[in-house]
């Protein structure tokens, strides 16, 4: 058995400072049951906790650290532009360079603009698209999650699925009115809302491909749909690729599926894991943001150059030839030993991946929605996630997100993984940790 120890020891002094101890809620590994675990540094494919335990990761940030931690080109570039100073309210180079090379992978971006996180992007992006529109409501989809703005924290997946809150209080009931939900891969559900509010739905907004309910993929047809439907009834289309940008594949989930939204929003990647978020769209739509147009919204730190800095080497990094395919490789092993291993042991559940993006479910329902997501077995998964806690693989602590994999991850990682994987199914099967 692992000592956990000081991670212990710092938890309990980091709940009397921070509520539930953590600074986001999911960090605080309430679902999976346990206490978590302090992380001192990350290397590549693996974290060391402070009590000097090694683990392959799989959460990689929740998605910023697709090349492993402490990527060498990443820190050489943040290094270079923290000596040149860590902000300056006003214009720098940096920002160009990387606003260039997001339009280069998606030039459905125009024109953009940096924030300081994936939710203030999506915030904003609401704001422009109502502004565009003259409307109002937005919809979005049940166990979709962009970020904690009022109007977005309805039925919503990530940490509000995991922890079992529908909808947070203090969001004035005026506020939550104005979005409504569909249920994803069900165009008849978003058509209907359109019937039941003609004229006044500013926008649809989804994860192109969701992964904040695990990861649901969108069915032949959704997405070609949405984009249809909005374009009939004068509404924009936001795909929010806060993860599935530079990570299903470079040009994002445009570059899978090849529907272009009005406006997209992004975050994670293109931070290289420093704070930022970016929406962008067509030009026509963007101008209207101030100071070209009336719809107001800023940052103090926005264009960050350490930011911008660390984002750039990133995706640089992620122009290598080969780079996706052999992500594509590791995780399709993954994955097919993950389905092996559920067979050997002969439970019935769902390992859904597009890419680097994966969930095993512990349902023996197929995953398309939230509902279907629903069904599986919370206490199976946290029986999982122990077991693979104890076996050096740091797993997301919840059923309902994705797990990320990294291009530092071998094809030895993978084994290992699969290893320790077979162990948990065991585990589950016995019904004990
Ligand atoms: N949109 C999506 C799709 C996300 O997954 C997230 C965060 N996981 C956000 C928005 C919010 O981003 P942030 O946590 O940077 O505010």
């Amino acid at each position: 058995m692992k000592s956990f120890d000081k991670s212990r020891q710092l938890f309990a002094e980091a709940r009397q400072i921070f509520p539930g101890g953590v600074n986001s809620p999911v960090r605080a590994f309430k679902a999976v049951g346990g206490e978590p675990l302090f992380i001192e540094r990350g290397e590549e494919a693996y974290l060391y906790d402070v009590d000097g335990n090694r683990y392959l990761d799989f959460v990689g940030s929740w998605g910023p650290m697709i090349l492993g931690h402490a990527h060498p080109a990443v820190v050489a570039s943040i290094v270079e532009a923290a000596k040149e100073g860590t902000s300056f309210g006003a214009p720098s180079r940096r920002e160009t360079e990387l606003g260039k090379a997001i339009r280069a992978a998606m030039p459905h971006l125009e024109m953009m603009r940096f924030v300081s996180s994936g939710t203030e992007a999506v915030m904003s992006a609401l704001r422009l698209a109502r502004a565009y529109t003259g409307r109002e409501k937005i919809i979005k989809f049940e166990g979709g999650y962009h970020g904690h703005s009022d109007g977005l924290l309805s039925k919503s997946g990530s940490g509000l699925a995991t922890l079992g809150i529908p909808e947070s209080p203090g969001v004035p009931a005026a506020f939550a009115a104005e979005t409504l939900t569909a249920a994803y891969n069900d165009l008849d559900s978003v058509e209907a809302l359109f019937d039941r509010y003609p004229g006044q739905v500013a926008a649809v907004i989804l994860e192109p491909v969701a992964a904040n309910m695990g990861v649901v993929t969108p069915e032949p047809g959704f997405l070609e749909g949405l984009r249809e439907l909005t374009r009939e009834r004068g509404a924009l289309l936001i795909f929010d690729e806060v993860i599935t940008g530079f990570r299903v594949k470079r040009g994002g989930a445009v570059e899978k599926f090849g529907i272009v939204p009005d406006l997209t929003t992004m975050g994670k990647i293109i931070g290289g894991g420093l704070p930022v978020g970016a929406y962008g769209g067509r030009k026509e739509i963007m101008q209207l943001i101030a100071p070209s147009g009336p719809v107001y919204q800023a940052g103090t730190l926005s264009g960050n150059p350490l930011a911008m800095a660390a984002g750039l080497a990133t995706l640089n990094e992620l122009e290598k030839p080969g780079i996706y395919a052999a992500l594509e490789d590791n995780a399709a092993a993954l994955a097919y030993g993950i389905s092996a291993a559920a067979r050997k042991s002969g439970l019935s559940l769902q390992v859904n991946r597009i890419g680097s993006l994966m969930t095993v479910f512990f349902t023996s329902q197929e995953v398309t929605d939230y509902a279907c997501a629903k069904t599986s077995d919370t206490e199976a998964f946290r029986i999982f996630h122990r077991t693979l806690l104890e076996n050096g693989i740091y797993w997301p602590p919840s059923q309902f997100e994705a797990a990320f994999v990294s291009t530092a991850l071998s094809h030895a990682d993978v084994e290992t993984t699969i290893t320790a994987i077979e162990k948990a199914f065991a585990a589950v099967k016995e019904g004990r940790p």
